[in-house]
Formats: C-alpha cells, sequence, structure tokens
C-alpha cells in the first residue's frame, strides 16, 4: 500500500473532507441532500447505509478511493448499473465506488470498436452504436450497468450470434486493489484480461472497455405472446435450439402484462412471452420465425422489423427498483417433468410479476472454448430461472419460500450457474459457477491482483497462493 492508513482518519473517523479535496467527483455522506436516493439498491431486499458514496468522475477518481477505502479501513462496493441481484453493490458503513457517471462512448466506425465507460448501460450503448449500424451483444434489460454485466459475462439478445458481451471485448482498463490504473488485453495482463471476462468484480474495478462491435441495424423482432402449455414451450426450445445463429429468444413464462400490446381481456393469463430478436435480412427472420407463430394463435405478436434499440422497451418494468429474488441454473436438459412443475407452480405464484426465465443458448457463445475465458458454461445448452418481483417487506418470506421450493424441484437438472444470476446462495454455488480448474485459475489471478480480498462484495473467489500453480500463463 502507498497510503498510510492514519492520514486517512480523522479523530479515529476516515477524513471524507480529505477524500473530497482529492477527487473531481463528489462524495456523497448520510444526511447529504442525494444521500437516501443514492445508497438504494435496485433490488430492495438489500437496502444498505453505507459510510459514504463517492460518485467518480475519472478513473484516477475511482483509484483515489480505493486507496483511500482501503487506508481508512472501510469495507468496498463498487456501483455501475446498481441491479446486483444480491445487493453486493452496496455496503453498511463501508464506502460505495459508484461509477454511474462514468458513461462516456466513443465509437471508430472504419475499426467496428468501440471504447466504453463501466457506468454507461446497455440502453446508453444501444442507440449510440446504432447510429453507426453497430450493436454489443449485452443483456436483456435497459439500465444494466456494463460494469457489473461484462465482467460476469453478459448474455443476451445478439448472444447466438455474436457470443457473449465477453467475447467482443477486445481491452479494458482497470484499477487495481493497490489502486494503480492498469491495461487488460491479451498482450498486456493476460491473466487479469482472462479473469475480467466471466470471473466478475473480484479482481479490480474495470472502468474502460474496448469493444469489437457487431454490425447490427435493423433486426426483425418484438414480443410473441402465446398461451404457455407444456406443448408450446416444449417446442419453442425445440425450434430455438434448431434455428440458426441469427435467432436469439429470451422467454418467460409470465402473467400477460399489462403492456399496449396485449388485448386488455388477456392481461393476466399465463403466457409464454417470447423477446426475439433475428439480426439478419428481416425477410429471412420473418420466415424463421413463422414456425414459432404457427404454435398457437398468438395473445400479442408485435414482431416485425425495427431498430436493434427497440428491443429495450420490453423490459422496462424490469428497471424499476423493487423486491428481487433469482434462482437460475444452466442445463443440458429441460425435462417435461419441469416444465409442468413450472406450469403448477404458477398456480400459486406469489406475485403478479412471477417469471420463469427461459434461455435456449449455443451458437457462437457455445463456440468459445470454456477455458478462453472465466466465463465456463459453453456447453449448456438452456438457462432457467425463477424470478419474482414484489413491492412489500412482508410478502418476502412468501415470495423466497416459492421461489425456492421450485428452484429444489428442477435443481436436479443443473449443471452449473451464471455468476451474474446468483443470488446470496453460498461457497458452493459460487463454485458451480466456476467449475472445474477455472476456480482455482481465478483464487490463482485474485492472489495477484487483490491479495488481501479488498474486493469482496461479490461472488467471491479467494485469493490462493497454494492453487497458483494451477494457472496457466
Ligand atoms: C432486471 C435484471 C435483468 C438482467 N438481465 C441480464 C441479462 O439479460 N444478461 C446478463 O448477462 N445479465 C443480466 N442480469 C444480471 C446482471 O448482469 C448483473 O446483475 C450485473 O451484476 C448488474 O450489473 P450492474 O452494473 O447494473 O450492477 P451493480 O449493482 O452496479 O454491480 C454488481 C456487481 O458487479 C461488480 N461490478 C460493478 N461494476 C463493476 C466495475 N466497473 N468493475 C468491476 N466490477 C464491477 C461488483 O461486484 C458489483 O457488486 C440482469 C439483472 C437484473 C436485475
Amino acid at each position: 500500500m502507498s497510503t498510510n492508513s492514519t492520514n486517512h482518519r480523522i479523530n479515529g473517523r476516515p477524513d471524507f473532507v480529505k477524500l473530497q479535496s482529492a477527487i473531481l467527483g463528489e462524495v456523497v455522506r448520510p444526511g447529504g441532500s442525494t444521500f437516501d436516493e443514492d445508497r438504494l439498491a435496485k433490488n430492495l431486499r438489500y437496502a444498505s447505509e453505507p459510510a459514504a458514496i463517492v460518485h467518480a468522475a475519472s478513473a484516477a477518481d475511482v483509484a483515489t478511493a480505493v486507496r483511500f477505502g482501503r487506508a481508512a479501513g472501510l469495507e468496498l462496493a463498487v456501483r455501475s448499473g446498481g441491479h446486483s441481484i444480491p445487493g453486493y453493490s452496496g455496503v453498511d458503513g463501508g464506502l460505495v465506488i459508484d461509477l454511474s457517471q462514468l458513461k462516456a462512448i466513443s465509437i471508430d466506425a472504419a475499426t467496428r470498436t468501440a471504447r466504453v465507460q463501466a457506468g454507461a448501460t446497455s440502453a446508453d450503448l444501444a442507440p449510440a452504436a446504432h447510429a453507426y449500424g453497430l450493436a454489443l451483444s449485452t443483456g436483456d434489460t435497459g439500465s444494466v450497468g456494463l460494469g457489473g454485466l461484462v465482467t460476469g459475462g453478459g448474455i443476451g439478445f445478439l448472444a447466438r450470434k455474436y457470443g457473449l458481451a465477453i467475447d467482443s471485448l477486445l481491452a479494458a482498463q482497470v484499477v487495481t486493489a493497490d489502486g494503480e490504473i492498469v491495461r487488460a488485453s491479451a498482450t498486456e495482463n493476460a491473466d487479469l484480461f482472462w479473469a475480467i471476462r466471466g470471473g466478475g468484480g473480484n479482481f479490480g474495478i474495470v472502468t474502460e472497455f474496448e469493444f469489437q462491435m457487431a454490425p447490427v441495424g435493423a433486426v426483425y423482432g418484438g414480443a410473441l405472446v402465446l398461451p404457455a402449455t407444456r406443448d408450446v414451450i416444449r417446442r419453442y426450445l425445440e425450434l430455438s435450439d434448431a434455428a440458426p445463429d441469427e435467432l436469439t429468444i429470451i422467454s418467460f413464462v409470465m402473467f400477460a402484462p399489462p403492456a399496449p400490446f396485449v388485448p386488455e381481456e388477456r392481461v393476466g393469463e399465463l403466457s409464454l412471452n417470447m423477446l426475439v430478436v433475428y439480426c439478419g435480412d428481416p425477410a429471412d427472420g420473418e420466415a424463421v420465425l413463422q414456425p414459432f407463430r404457427d404454435l398457437a394463435p398468438a395473445i400479442a405478436d408485435t414482431l416485425a422489423p425495427m431498430p436493434y434499440p427497440a428491443i429495450y422497451e420490453y423490459l422496462k418494468v424490469a428497471e424499476i427498483p423493487g423486491r428481487v429474488v433469482v434462482r437460475s441454473q444452466m442445463s443440458y436438459e429441460i425435462s417435461d417433468d419441469t416444465l409442468d412443475v413450472i406450469l403448477k407452480s404458477m398456480e400459486t405464484a406469489p406475485s403478479p410479476l412471477t417469471l420463469v426465465n427461459l434461455r435456449v443458448y449455443g451458437g457462437a457463445m457455445g463456440r468459445v472454448a470454456p477455458d478462453a475465458t472465466a466465463f465456463v458454461h459453453r456447453d449448456k445448452k438452456y438457462m432457467t430461472s425463477v424470478i419474482v418481483h414484489w413491492d412489500e417487506e412482508t410478502d418476502d418470506a412468501k415470495a423466497l419460500a416459492w421461489a425456492q421450493a421450485l428452484f429444489e424441484y428442477i435443481r436436479p437438472e443443473g449443471a452449473g450457474v451464471y455468476a451474474n444470476f446468483l443470488d446470496r446462495e453460498g461457497e458452493r454455488r459460487v463454485s458451480e459457477a466456476y467449475a472445474g480448474a477455472t476456480l482455482a485459475r481465478l483464487a490463482a489471478v485474485k492472489a495477484k491482483y487483490d491479495p488481501d480480498n479488498d474486493f469482496h462484495r461479490n461472488q467471491n473467489v479467494k485469493p490462493s497462493v497454494v492453487q497458483s500453480t494451477a494457472r496457466a500463463a
């Protein structure tokens, strides 16, 4: 450490005045006019009361905040979009390093590359890139921050054609635990570059990403909402699996939402709500989607040529802060038994916004070697996520019990989990995210870049020098 703890405390307390004088951004403390708003996570189950929130205005601010926090003995939390499912981007009594103002995006049309600060969201990037006929494979919800999404992997509407967000990552600027600003790429700090592609926030704070962008302009897509029966869901899974890479569908077994495109009399009906992106010729997309349309008379159908960013209009509801529980797994199979139990469970759903998210992957995402990045689940075909959103704290027990019960039922079919869809579920589940040799390799990188585990508010990988021999060069 280059900092001295006595310089960062006054009368035994962290000297936040000193921190404020050292940065361009703003330090917000309890009692500050925006503190109550700033401290809230999107998942209100995990509201926290930090000692201070640093709104960083530069990578240098981030580095200063890291050095200050460590020297002052403050627990660190890192926040970009604030959508952490387990609420790890808040911390009681600690220092939240908030990157949400670091949103600069610069696009080089000639090389089809983009430099994007980590506080930008999918909804910030998609329209900026669309102006150049480009897109990045990110996630399904516009307000999710790239800082958290990309470091975990980033699985969205272009995954089958262009892979995960990390598969388009060329380099990143990272603030390490000792407050250094370094670059990570295939040729610079290659071990760090490997680890931040799927290993989450364990290894440092990414301040900027450099991406290879994909040539995506107009797509054929929108929402196709069908009645949810076992046969419809089964055929949807089969058709998605057999479809060309251009087609990625993110679907939800849910009650038809009160959206403008759903006829009023059908709102609340149990449905398979498919959010569709076909990123090729729209005429081909229409043909590829016809068998899906033929599965059943639609409750709603908005499929049409549209600009790619328009897909982010469909999950605005997921952007609203509320109480959320998620239980998720990857798998090679989804059995009829699982589909039956999902449908049966929905009869006792604890809230109107109860969802079972089904995703069919493969394609480009599946063709990357499992050890090329820290996201190992390349060969899994499916992801099933039980998700409940609700409002009142008094409903917590009901919602959590329902989600856990359904998850326990489908769990024997599971073969790992995507780290970004984990809640606070313990070390064993973290090891399911980093299966095989990956956890040991991550632990060795952690020992090199964050030996004291200062970045531990995440799906935590503990530093391990013992395992360092397992680390690839
Ligand atoms: C409604 C919703 C929809 C989602 N949809 C998808 C989806 O389609 N695809 C998908 O892949 N994921 C999805 N996710 C999961 C999402 O990727 C994770 O929750 C992600 O961590 C959120 O990132 P954030 O920056 O918004 O969150 P934050 O709460 O700001 O951060 C979450 C964690 O990420 C780490 N982190 C944040 N910023 C940085 C940084 N700059 N550098 C290093 N580490 C950092 C920290 O460990 C932090 O605790 C979804 C989540 C929600 C709540």
